[in-house]
């Protein structure tokens, strides 16, 4: 039997979200399917030519509730049936998706099977939900390998909408839109219509000669500053002065800009001095920062602020924890990581 023709795995994985949620019949509230009214409402699940095995979580949860040991929790169910499956979907709720595909894609070092995070603007047992589209597709993706029985995109995704996105690329950009998300600064992995269009081209490899690893330590001792006209000396001097702070995402104007007020630069240079990492971030949703390009940016490159390039906030703010977690205090390490691309989520020049 060729690679081809072999029935394919895929283990589903359901953390819960608005996909894995029913309409109470008498009071029209939200809550949590069974998994055996879920298999009702998508008896296509088992008629797709894929072997597809269900992991439900218990409670399914909202995504409000997601945390870093809930994505160790996740990475290493993956890891422990790796060897069983060609390609892995976690159904997720769609708030905070883009941090749970962002930190899964650091924790499975040299990933070599898909791992595809779906949901759905409306509920799975609401007439015109989103959420069969959603989860067949990425099921299908899961699945899919080329000639050799290779995965076509084996990288931690988000499909949504008939987009496959680089996870760690996404954002959430709309609260009601079926196109809830977008991967403003990368072109989408994947399209599907009648037919699902791979970008190859696009997409990350791994090193075949490498084995998946799995790296869960975090280390939250991590902040957002994001900046505004008239922020004052006392809100940033309280942030950046939290006890036991390793790290910092200053989310700035424009290409990277910041107020030219000397204490803003001087707060940022006494914290630099007690090793906290500043990395800047723009609060741009599409383009990247340029240190230096203006005046107003200077001061950060003189208070030793590094530059955050084109990344998400989603996905700087779970690198930093994954990077300050696996590297302990070697800071000189996770600066410089934090200024490598390390699976596709930042945009570097080659010099
Ligand atoms: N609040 C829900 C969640 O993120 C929204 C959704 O699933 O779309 O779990």
């Amino acid at each position: 039997m060729s690679e081809r023709e072999k029935i394919k795995s895929v283990l589903l994985i359901f953390t819960g979200g608005t996909i894995s949620m029913t309409q109470d019949k008498d009071t029209g509230a939200l809550r949590p399917a069974d998994m055996k009214q879920f298999q009702e409402y998508m008896p296509e699940l088992f008629h797709s030519g894929i072997r597809v095995d269900m992991l439900p979580f218990d409670p399914l949860i909202d995504s409000s509730d997601m945390n870093p040991p809930i994505w160790s929790k996740l990475a290493n169910l993956i890891y422990d049936n790796y060897e069983r499956y060609d390609g892995f979907v976690i159904t997720h709720g769609t708030d905070t998706m883009a941090y749970t595909a962002s930190a899964l894609s650091f924790m499975l070092e040299n990933l070599g099977k898909p791992v595809i995070l779906t949901g759905s603007q409306l509920p799975i047992g609401v007439l015109r939900s989103d959420a069969k589209e959603n989860l067949l597709t990425a099921i299908e993706i899961a699945a899919e390998q080329d000639e050799e029985g290779n995965a076509v995109v084996p990288e931690v995704c988000i499909f949504f909408e008939a987009r496959l996105y680089r996870g760690n690329r996404c954002t959430k950009k709309n609260s009601e839109h079926f196109a809830a998300f977008k991967s403003y600064n990368y072109e989408p992995l994947a399209i599907a219509g009648v037919h699902i269009h791979y970008f190859p081209h696009l997409v990350n490899y791994p090193d075949t000669k490498k084995p998946l690893r799995l790296r869960t330590k975090i280390d939250q001792n991590v902040a957002i500053l994001k900046l505004f006209p008239g922020i004052s000396e006392k809100t940033v001097k309280a942030i950046l002065g939290i006890e036991g702070l390793r790290a910092v995402v200053i989310e700035t104007y424009g290409a990277g800009n910041a107020p030219s007020d000397a204490w803003l630069c001087e707060a940022l240079k006494t914290a630099a001095e007690k090793d906290i990492i500043i990395v800047n971030k723009t609060q741009c949703v599409s383009g990247s920062v340029e240190m230096g390009r203006y005046e107003t940016s200077l001061n950060l490159v003189e208070a030793g602020v590094i530059g955050g390039n084109d990344i998400t906030t989603e996905a700087l703010i779970t690198k930093m924890m994954y990077l300050l977690g696996e590297n302990g205090d070697d800071t000189q390490t996770v600066r410089r990581l934090l200024q490598t691309n390390l699976c596709g989520e930042m945009t570097v020049e080659v010099s």
